[in-house]
């Protein structure tokens, strides 16, 4: 991958557009005025025409839906900043002043799968990447005098992803965003909306530390989830005794004394304990500008992957996968 910055990544998980090439925003603003570029948690992400009148939701539509048929959660218009959509405008005709005339024209969907912190966490990411290239695009050279401001708001992002946040960093986030909005002279602002809309599940991670989506790390725990056959395989393989629940029926863990050894994932046998996926965090990493992503391998998996993608089972693969990474941007 040349640039990474260019690139649709696309996975079964979704797709992450860091941003168009240059090459491809003159085409969509020359072309076609209604053309928009839409990914997300959608089922086929690309360049579309939007109809004359189209609502979110027929945009949605025209992109397959959404992946999994999951409910719809928000829609992030344009970067660096413009509009931000949730379920009350999936009905209405979708408006393109929403699109900031200095932004790209792409639409991220979100889905009831994202954790909102996360994506805003991203987003903040993905800006600061920009900001510190911003000598290679005028649009984020004026972002640079609000660089502090937005350092600030990813360090608060990040202790509330970790579970050491408290509500005061939600007013820290609050001043931060309006001042960045004041500066710039913002129509929108991507963090002040997050903060309006989804303003309980910041909250719960915040006071209850959890993500419901288990997109953050710190905050994700074991579940056993309804796939459970109740075969008890994990009680007795638990170290600290904290599984219980009868025979044939769910299985429970006692978090408060769970020290996250994962013996009981490695011990079931119908793969019903999850640990959360970071899949999309994986991708999302990818296309943050300036980010340096670096993975590691468990040794099985050059020698079981292979098959999957039609060699012999047991076939080495792992120069191929060290190769695949490297063009993802590894
Ligand atoms: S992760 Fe370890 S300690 Fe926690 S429930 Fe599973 S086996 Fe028990
Ligand atoms: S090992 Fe899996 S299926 Fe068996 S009781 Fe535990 S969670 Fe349920």
């Amino acid at each position: 991958m040349a640039d990474k910055k260019t690139t649709l990544i696309q996975s079964s998980r979704g797709s992450v557009f860091s941003v168009f090439g240059e090459e491809e925003l003159n085409q969509i603003t020359e072309e076609g005025k209604r053309k928009v570029a839409v990914s997300g948690k959608i089922n086929e992400p690309g360049i579309i025409e939007v109809p004359e009148n189209a609502t979110l939701n027929d945009i949605i539509d025209i992109c397959g839906g959404i992946l999994d048929k999951k409910k719809f959660k928000a829609a992030q218009l344009g970067i660096p900043f413009g509009g931000f959509l949730t379920e009350d405008s999936l009905d209405k005709v979708l408006d393109f002043d929403l699109f900031d005339k200095n932004s790209s024209r792409n639409i991220i969907i979100l889905s009831e799968d994202d954790c909102i912190v996360q994506y805003a966490t991203f987003y903040v990411d993905y800006l600061i990447g920009r900001i510190e290239d911003s000598n290679k695009s005028e649009i984020y050279i004026k972002y640079s005098e609000v660089k502090e401001e937005v350092y600030r708001i990813w360090r608060v992002l990040d202790r509330i992803s970790k579970g050491r946040s408290n509500m005061r960093d939600v007013y820290l986030l609050r001043r931060l965003s309006g001042e960045i909005k004041d500066k710039l002279n913002q129509e929108h602002n991507i963090i002040q909306e997050i903060i309006g809309n989804f303003y309980e599940e910041i909250e719960e991670h915040i006071d209850e530390n959890i993500c419901k989506t288990s997109q953050c790390n710190h905050l994700t725990k074991l579940t056993i989830t309804d796939r459970c056959i109740g075969c008890g395989a994990c009680k007795r393989a638990c170290p600290v005794d904290c599984i219980d629940g009868e025979r044939k029926e769910q299985h429970y863990i006692d978090y408060t004394r769970c020290t996250h050894c994962g013996a009981c994932v490695s011990a079931c046998p119908v793969n019903a304990i999850t640990t959360g996926d970071n899949t999309f965090k994986f991708l999302r990493d990818l296309a943050t500008p300036n980010k340096l992503v670096i993975t590691q391998m468990a040794p099985a998996v050059r020698v079981a992957i292979g098959e999957a993608f039609g060699f012999e089972p047991g076939t080495n693969v792992e120069k191929k996968i060290a190769a695949g990474l490297r063009k993802l941007g590894v």
